[in-house]
């Protein structure tokens, strides 16, 4: 069990593909568990495998006030979507940036659990585009990729202001 560092945007590693998940094994239960380390000692609704640099289909949830109803997903697929909303969204990988994203907030979704099973399970609300959020990033997605044009300008522009003043106080 441990706490993990959080890849930052823009990291080029938050970008890639991660993979099907073919085995379920003790080290699958170790990433699950860093995971749900990482996540609550951050306080945050929502991770993914990929922001701490492991490149499998794994994200872990939880929406419970006391932080105590974690949800795993494994290898999600999104069955149907019935309803549609804005939905203010935030992101452990962009810091300080916060934004209004259009989100399916009904979701059917199949998944396998860390012991291999699969389970189907509906999802209302945040809990649904928290799932949405967390599988954009095993696609290479981020949430800022869903702002309109203008508002990822000057979100791009931050960054590189940020990264050059990083490096000239290092
Ligand atoms: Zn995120």
């Amino acid at each position: 069990m441990a706490q993990r560092d959080i890849l930052e945007y823009p990291d080029p590693k938050l970008r890639l593909r991660s993979e099907t998940v073919t085995r379920f094994d003790a080290d699958l239960g170790q990433l699950v568990d860093d995971l749900l380390d990482t996540l609550y000692a951050n306080s945050a609704i929502g991770l993914s495998a990929p922001q701490i640099g492991d490149l499998r289909q794994v994200l872990v949830i939880d929406l419970s006030d006391e932080g105590d109803a974690p949800q795993v997903y494994i290898n999600p697929v999104i069955e149907s979507k019935t309803a549609w909303g804005l939905v203010e969204e935030s992101c452990l990988s962009v810091p300080g940036v916060v934004g209004n994203v259009v989100r399916a907030t009904e979701v059917r979704v199949r998944a396998q659990d860390r012991d291999g099973q699969t389970f189907e399970r509906d999802l209302q609300n945040m809990n649904a585009a928290c799932l949405l959020h967390e599988m954009d990033h095993l696609d290479g997605k981020l949430f800022v990729d869903r702002l309109s044009f203008f508002r990822r300008l000057r979100i791009r522009a931050s960054s590189k202001a940020k990264a050059r003043r990083q490096s000239s106080a290092a």
